[in-house]
């Protein structure tokens, strides 16, 4: 299981940051945390090459950020028992 911390990640609202803004790949869906937010979801993000719209559609649908990073992303048991607040906006 992996280490709950303070942050959510923008991409897929697990609370797995240490951060915010400086660059950690999240260990759930492997979104670099650029610090680009749910309130910024149409900004093509630099350090990801895609919207944060985008990343979280593909979190829901397949379980990562983006399809490159799906062999590193976490598995369900990995992330069992993880903080989650899911922020539908936008
Ligand atoms: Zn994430």
């Amino acid at each position: 299981m992996l280490r709950e911390h303070r942050y959510q990640c923008p991409c897929c609202d697990y609370f797995v940051l240490e951060a915010r803004g400086f660059h950690q790949v999240c260990p759930v869906c492997c979104w670099e945390d650029d610090g680009i937010d749910v309130d910024t979801l149409d900004a093509v993000s630099k350090s990801n090459h895609i919207t944060l719209r985008q990343a979280r559609a593909n979190f829901a649908e397949f379980g990562a950020s983006d399809q490159a990073a799906l062999s590193l992303a976490a598995t369900a048991e990995q992330i069992a028992g993880l903080r989650r607040e899911y922020r539908a906006r936008g």
